[in-house]
């Protein structure tokens, strides 16, 4: 149960002052629905308010707080007329400027003949000096308050920066005192302050350098961050570990007979992979490995190897993919291969339903299928395995910690192989994994040939579009990736509509389009016509699921790719290059195209290394946004950012190691604060592997 002392910060936004049902929704779109959600709405920079001028003095396009008589109201003579008050000193006048200003509001604020302290940014306009829409005005008694640093946060359309300002106060101000979850001796030799008072100092950067940067209380928050997705990791990993496992040796006897089917040999990384998975599967621990390799590295036989050592132990296997396309092309892969052997393979997704699904199940709790595959679909209630004994997870980085325990419970001490294509680097791949055994999968199968990528402004879309029929006669087959427009799932369709029909005018009626909007099923008419040869173009959204193969496709084609993370535009580019043919990706970009941006679409010119593509990228441009916005399923941390504290996270590491050795149920004083930290940032499913959680 979540302690007590947190209540107060998972009160609903509506719990603070002045935030009714009309602005809830605003709050919400901002930070979340959580009065915890703007403790962690930080600053983006400051406004300093503290240079307070005489009128005379007050130079064009400054912040500045002045303390001034008002001497006059004129009211506007028309709607599109300002409002102006005159206000003096004694070294001159200048006028506050309100667009729409409500009278009776305004002579209440600024009544005539009184002294107001007024700051905003002064302009000098038409020979005039003025303050359009001043952001405060205040009676002098008042003047503290605004002669000061201010913190300026990031806005939703609705709210202002003074409206947010005062809600995050609010929020800071109902922060608890919480008991102290970092080691004593760490926290001096760091300089850190406690949680409360850094929270505090975050939200009163003393500059514009501090609100951005590295302060001892901004790294403190940002430990406390990575502490809690570490420690949550290294406990989610025990509990694992500490459920009894099995030792699954097989006979060898199914794999050479799938072996022997295969049209090719392992590469010396598959061979080396599995051996390192047949090792861990041997152990009477339970396995928890992820094997990571680029898009075409192979990944799936070597799955389908591992499954063979269960299914020959008598035991049965799963792997689970992240949508139906992938699931069903892993059917069509792996189903002859282990039909060959004389096993039995089924499919279980979302759409199976009634007599089929109902056979699948019973074919299942009586052990007749050796391996099924699936989707999400595998974890429902009622699927009940006969003895399930190795779980494989595709493209796991969909997949959050809480679903890999909850297919980890469908059998008895399962072992556990996650695959992912994503090219993580190591830093990355400690905060969504934790401590997690890894296998690389960095050789290709060979006769894959080197993809010729070029980066190539829109404006030449014509001659690339030309250049793309005359490959067309020769047999080519080609990706067409339509822009990710940000926010609007609308007008990314319209874009690729757009294109669509754009090209089929070229091109006639084997020019295909695929988009998020579609049904499944239309979906995957569509993409089977693409690889079935009856369709030559596909038009898509960035929906070409992560790891759909079909080999003869030659030429990919991505419009506005400066908009994309860089390890999306490696997968995409993974899409081609896969058959015998030479295979070609453009990337057009949209102008203008700043430093980083070209810096970006260089290193995707430069290599095609997975790896260095990530590396490169987060060097570039930081974690937070290397996979591109959210669809990475990476961990998003709202205070670390990788860029600036990614040093720290080895110490997270090594500190939740230390602290799961010493205490390994979070019971001394210390463990009842780290649970503390543990709901603070969310990691609720980490604490329920206590016994007494
Ligand atoms: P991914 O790692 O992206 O899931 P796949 O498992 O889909 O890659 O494999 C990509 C393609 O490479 C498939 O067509 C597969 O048959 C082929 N392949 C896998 N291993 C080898 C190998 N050792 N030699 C040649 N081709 C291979
Ligand atoms: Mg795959």
């Amino acid at each position: 149960m979540r302690p007590q002392v947190l209540f107060p910060l998972f009160a609903p936004v509506t719990s603070l002052p002045g935030i009714g049902p009309r602005l809830a929704p605003l709050y919400q779109r901002l930070v979340g629905e959580k009065v915890l959600d703007l403790l962690w709405h930080l600053p983006a920079g400051v406004v300093d308010r503290r240079f307070a001028p005489k009128v005379a003095e007050a130079p064009h396009g400054k912040v500045a707080t002045l303390t001034l008589r008002v001497d006059a109201h004129y009211p506007s003579s028309s709607p599109k007329r300002p409002y102006r008050v005159r206000m003096a000193d004694e070294t001159g006048f200048l006028h506050l400027v309100f667009f729409h200003g409500r009278e009776d509001w305004l002579r209440k604020q600024l009544p005539e003949g009184e002294i107001r302290v007024v700051s905003g940014v002064v302009e000098h306009f038409n020979n005039e000096i003025q303050i359009s829409h001043p952001d405060h005005i205040v009676r002098l008694e008042e003047i503290a308050q605004v002669m000061a640093v201010e913190p300026v946060y990031g806005l939703t359309a609705g709210l202002t920066g003074r409206a947010v300002a005062k809600t995050v106060a609010a929020a800071v101000a109902k922060a608890p005192q919480l008991p102290e979850w970092q080691e004593p001796h760490w926290l001096v030799r760091q300089g850190w302050p406690g949680w409360h008072e850094a929270l505090t100092a975050v939200h009163h950067p003393a500059d514009e350098h501090s609100a951005l940067g590295d302060t001892p209380a901004r790294r403190r928050l940002a430990f406390d961050e990575l502490l809690a997705n570490q420690l949550a990791l290294a406990m989610v990993r025990a509990q694992m570990r500490k459920l009894k496992g099995r030792s699954l040796v097989g006979d060898g006897s199914l794999r050479a007979k799938v072996l022997a089917a295969l049209p090719y040999t392992l590469t010396g990384a598959q061979s080396r992979s599995l051996a390192e998975i047949d090792a861990d599967m041997a152990q009477p621990m339970r396995m928890l490995r992820l094997l990571q390799g680029d898009v075409g590295s192979g990944k799936t036989i070597v799955a389908l190897l591992a499954m063979l050592t269960a299914v020959e132990t008598g035991a049965q296997a799963a792997m689970m993919a992240p949508t139906e396309i992938l699931a069903r092309q892993h059917y069509a892969g792996i189903a002859p291969l282990a039909e060959a052997a004389g096993l039995r393979v089924a499919l279980l997704t979302g759409r199976d339903k009634g007599k089929s699904r109902e056979a699948v199940l019973a074919g299942l709790a009586s052990g007749e299928i050796h391996i099924l595959l699936g989707t999400h679909a595998l974890f429902q209630e009622d699927v009940a395995f006969k003895d399930l004994a190795l779980a494989v997870i595709d493209e796991q980085h969909r997949f959050g910690v809480h679903q890999r325990l909850e297919l980890a419970a469908k059998g008895v001490a399962v072992d556990m192989l996650v695959m992912t294509a994503t090219p993580i680097p190591r830093t990355l791949l400690l905060t969504a994994y934790g401590d997690m055994d890894a296998s690389r999968l960095d050789e290709k199968p060979p006769g894959r040939k080197p993809i010729d990528t070029r980066v190539v402004p829109l404006a030449r879309l014509d001659e690339m579009v030309a250049g793309v029929g005359r490959a067309l006669e020769s047999g080519a087959r080609v990706y067409w990736v339509c822009p990710l427009v940000e926010e609007s799932e609308t007008s990314d369709l319209a874009a690729a509509e757009e294109r669509h029909r754009h090209l089929s005018q070229m091109f006639g009626d084997r020019v295909g389009l695929v988009h998020g909007r579609m049904k499944p099923t239309a979906k995957d008419k569509v993409m089977a016509e693409f690889a079935a040869g009856n369709l030559d173009i596909l038009v898509a959204t960035t929906v070409i699921e992560v790891g759909v193969d079909v080999p003869e496709a030659n030429i990919m084609v991505i419009e506005h790719a400066e908009r994309f993370g860089l390890a999306q535009l490696h997968q995409l580019r993974g899409r081609v290059g896969r058959g015998s043919r030479e295979s070609r990706c453009l990337l057009l970009y949209g102008h203008p195209l700043g430093e980083i941006a070209k810096a970006r679409l260089e290193i995707m010119r430069a290599t095609e290394d997975g790896f260095r593509i990530a590396e490169e990228d987060l060097r570039l441009r930081g974690g937070g946004e290397m996979l591109g916005t959210r669809q990475s399923g990476l961990p998003e941390f709202r205070l670390a950012d990788l860029a600036i504290h990614g040093e720290l996270l080895a110490a997270a590491r090594d500190d939740a190691r230390l602290i799961l050795e010493r205490d390994p149920e979070l019971a001394s004083p210390r463990g009842e604060a780290l649970r503390v930290l543990l709901y603070l940032f969310e990691r609720d499913a980490a604490v329920r592997t206590l016994r007494s959680g």
